[in-house]
């Protein structure tokens, strides 16, 4: 438990350097109708397929999603991604998203159902609350007891606290007291404290007893303490997916493999296990399960095999809702001989309710590029983000949009404060896109190639 609750304070920034590309995105940008909003919560355009998201939003929370995927079907860059996280994102704050790309399977070291396993369990996340006993009260006297002269610090003391009920007595440990003296926390003061990790937060201070007012300065916001307040408060919350639970337990790797993710293979004793324990905490009240969102891109990468434990595993109760991605029409299915829609078997096409993303418009682009600008803190001139939209439109948006981070840098070296034409030219100069790089390729490969 221990362990667990050191991840759910340290997942929030590594969960922000994986996702940066679609930071911007922080739901669907619907209205309360579910009607798509033309820009809002970072989404701007493909109205139709962030409209049928809204329904797929709906039919979640509504429980029918069960035994389902979402097909997402549309060229490259048309913010396939984009939709599934706004999809997460409106499902709630703690709504686990995790993406993978098919073509990884066949890279990894471990095999394709051990990749797609661990792909699943990060798309389920676990609420889990834990009896903990925080005590928020005011502090009517704190005695620490003075060391020794020349001697070690204070190691004990008394901590007398007034919740609505009681005044209580609390004998000081070290941790403890380092943490009252780190908030400078006074008599008259109303604190929260977490008594098994020695933690004091100061919540304000209280303005009923009148002999402490002599030691507020001027600028000291009063609280007043509603009497519900200084009660004993017994429950934390930590939101954990089971893919790192299952980490964390597994003895050969460890916690620290979440964050270099070489997480390698995990038993399938460990998963059981896992399961097992995550279902008695359910039963005792103690989690909750909450399916999150899986996206899987270039979904026609996928063989025969895989799209049998894709059908197997939509099955399972406690399923991620799983939202695939392509941009091909007939293929072969692979591992097969045969042609099928987007390369994917008959018994899993039953299954999908398909929506599909059209290309941006100029003002479009124009409009996520100023969004991208802001989120990365990129000052841009309006000529800059034209040349910029054009480059998008010839280009990709994506590639567009890592233009700004290296433009920015360019701006930076030349000490500017806003980026100009110049800077785009600059790293439009340096850095090739697909289009540029291939027809480089191309026209030299007699020199590459011997
Ligand atoms: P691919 O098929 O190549 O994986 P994709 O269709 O998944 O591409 P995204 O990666 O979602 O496309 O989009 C490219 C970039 O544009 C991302 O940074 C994404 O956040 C942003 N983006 C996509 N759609 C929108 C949108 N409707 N509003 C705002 N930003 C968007």
């Amino acid at each position: 438990m221990a362990e667990i609750k050191k991840l759910a304070e340290s997942r929030d920034l590594t969960r922000i350097e994986r996702i940066g590309a679609h930071s911007h995105i922080r739901g669907l940008g619907l209205d309360t109708t579910l009607e798509a909003r033309a820009a809002s919560e970072g989404m701007v355009g493909q109205l139709p397929a962030r409209r049928a998201a809204g329904l797929i939003l709906q039919l979640v929370r509504e429980g029918r999603i069960a035994g389902r995927a979402v097909l997402l079907a549309g060229q490259p860059g048309t913010g396939k991604t984009a939709i599934a996280m706004g999809l997460a994102k409106s499902l709630g704050l703690e709504t686990p998203f995790a993406t993978l790309s098919a073509s990884e399977l066949f890279s990894l070291e471990f095999s394709k159902t051990e990749a797609l396993t661990q792909a699943f369990r990060k798309a389920i996340g676990v609420r889990i609350k834990e009896e903990a006993e925080v005590i928020e009260g005011e502090v009517v006297e704190i005695t620490i007891d003075r060391p020794a002269a020349g001697g070690a610090a204070a190691k004990t003391g008394k901590l007398t606290l007034k919740t609505t009920d009681m005044e209580t007595v609390y004998e000081l440990g070290g941790k403890m007291i380092e943490a009252l003296t780190r908030e400078k926390v006074q008599s008259g003061d109303v604190i929260a404290l977490d008594k098994a990790s020695g933690k004091v937060t100061k919540l304000g201070r209280s303005i009923g007893r009148s002999r402490d007012y002599d030691a507020v300065g001027p600028h000291t916001k009063f609280v007043r303490c509603p009497e519900g307040e200084l009660q004993k408060r017994k429950e934390v919350v930590h939101c954990v997916t089971l893919h790192e639970i299952d980490v964390i337990n597994s003895r050969t790797q460890g916690f620290l493999a979440l964050f270099t993710g070489d997480t390698g293979e995990i038993r399938a004793e460990v998963r059981e296990q896992i399961d097992t324990k995550v279902a008695e905490w359910r039963e005792e009240g103690k989690a909750e399960i909450i399916p999150g969102v899986l996206f899987i891109d270039e979904v026609h990468m996928l063989d025969i095999e895989c799209f049998s434990f894709l059908n197997r595993a939509l099955e399972n109760e406690m399923a991620p809702i799983l939202v695939i991605a392509t941009n091909r029409g007939i293929t072969t299915i692979r591992g097969t001989n045969y042609r099928s829609p987007h390369g994917i078997p008959a018994d899993f096409l039953d299954r999908l309710l398909i929506i599909s993303t059209q290309p941006f418009t100029e003002d479009e682009i124009h409009q996520i590029l100023g969004i991208r600008c802001e989120e990365e803190d990129v000052e841009m001139s309006e000529d800059a983000k034209l040349l910029l939209t054009k480059i998008g439109i010839e280009t990709s948006l994506r590639y567009a949009i890592h233009l700004i981070t290296a433009a920015a840098l360019a701006c930076q070296k030349r000490k500017g404060k806003m980026v100009e034409i110049d800077d785009i030219s600059r790293v439009y100069g340096l850095f090739l896109d697909v289009k540029r790089s291939t027809q480089y390729l191309m026209e030299y490969q007699n020199e590459y190639m011997f």
